[in-house]
């Protein structure tokens, strides 16, 4: 039987929905709404576009949004007294500070000088430390790994016991969402197994995946004959392999595909996520579920 097809989009609707209810019961109760500030270093166009959609994403919520762009040789003195200044702001709640950076600016030094209750990327040192202990000194889980535990979650899939094998280890997707899923709680108590590029025997970890989430960039790389029948998996690879010419605009689009071979998988697999249209909606609902919370946390009422 064909895969249930896990639509990123849909679950992103629904997501947004629900923060608007949320923003819109504390704006009436408490009169204020969640501030979010992206730092944007620069013009490459891939930030650009990036930086663009989380602005209409948050203004859509009603949050106060405040798009900061400044030149590319802005100095890294200069772009640290700016975080400073947001991170005294009690309006803003959020921030985020788009990469890549200008190669003269150290990213970990800035990044580092957020304010962690105020990191609502989740990278700061101090909210990794908070993940990896889990439970409640979780603030802010990185927004990737967040809407992959999402994904599986509204999807119906039962985590507890499940046997999750994550292809990747990278900071941003492989080692959070593996710590994620064996936390105590509700959504994970997976047991979870981490493969990389010097793992063995890749296929014999996937084939015994209840849910295999690979993040890896590149195209292809789960066979159709390393899927469990009926398993749920999750591709977050994001690879250009090509470029089309769009139907709705007339200009050159890339074609993506993921790390699975998707028409084949979905034959075997019980569900799985499309690329484009599946993990990549839920990285920005996140973020702003994270700003959110960040405003909940300075209110008293997470
Ligand atoms: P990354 O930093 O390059 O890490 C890739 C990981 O995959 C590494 O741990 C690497 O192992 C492992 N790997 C690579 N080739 C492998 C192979 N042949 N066999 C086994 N393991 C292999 O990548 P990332 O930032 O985690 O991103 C992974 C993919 O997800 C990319 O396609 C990226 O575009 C996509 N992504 C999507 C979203 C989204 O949709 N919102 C967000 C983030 C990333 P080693 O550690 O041994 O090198």
């Amino acid at each position: 039987m064909a895969a249930k097809i896990i639509k990123g989009t849909e679950i992103r609707d629904q997501i947004l929905k629900e923060l608007k209810v949320e923003v819109d019961e504390i704006k009436a109760k408490h009169g204020v709404v969640p501030g979010l500030v992206t730092i944007l270093v620069g013009s490459d166009p891939a930030s650009i576009s990036y930086v663009t959609a989380k602005i209409k994403t948050a203004q859509d919520l009603g949050f106060h949004e405040i798009q900061d762009s400044q030149s590319p040789d802005l100095s890294e003195k200069a772009l640290l007294a700016l975080v400073d200044k947001y991170n005294k702001d009690d309006s803003i709640h959020g921030i985020l500070v788009q990469l890549p950076l200008p190669k003269h600016i150290d990213d970990k030094k800035v990044l580092n000088a957020i304010d962690p209750d105020k990191d609502v990327d989740g990278f700061h040192p101090v909210n990794v430390g908070r993940l990896m202990i889990g439970g409640a000194e979780v603030k802010f889980p990185p927004c990737t790994p967040a809407g992959i535990q999402e994904l599986i979650v509204r999807s119906g899939f039962e985590t507890s016991g499940a046997e999750v094998v994550v292809v990747g280890r990278s900071n941003i997707v492989g080692k959070p969402i593996a710590n994620m899923m064996l936390q105590k709680g509700p959504g994970a108590n997976s047991t979870v197994t981490v493969v990389h590029t010097r793992t063995k025997d890749l296929a014999a970890h996937c084939k015994r995946a209840d849910i295999l989430i690979v993040a890896a960039g590149v195209p292809g790389l789960v066979k159709p004959e390393w899927i469990k029948p009926g398993a749920c998996v999750i591709d977050v690879g994001v690879n250009r392999i090509g470029e089309k010419i769009s139907e709705k605009t007339g200009k050159k689009i890339a074609i993506l595909s993921g790390d699975v071979d998707f028409d084949a998988a979905k034959e075997i697999a019980g569900a799985i996520t499309p690329v484009p249209g599946g993990v990549g909606p839920m990285t920005i609902t996140m973020l702003m579920k994270n700003t959110l919370k960040s405003l909940k946390l300075h209110l008293g009422i997470a």
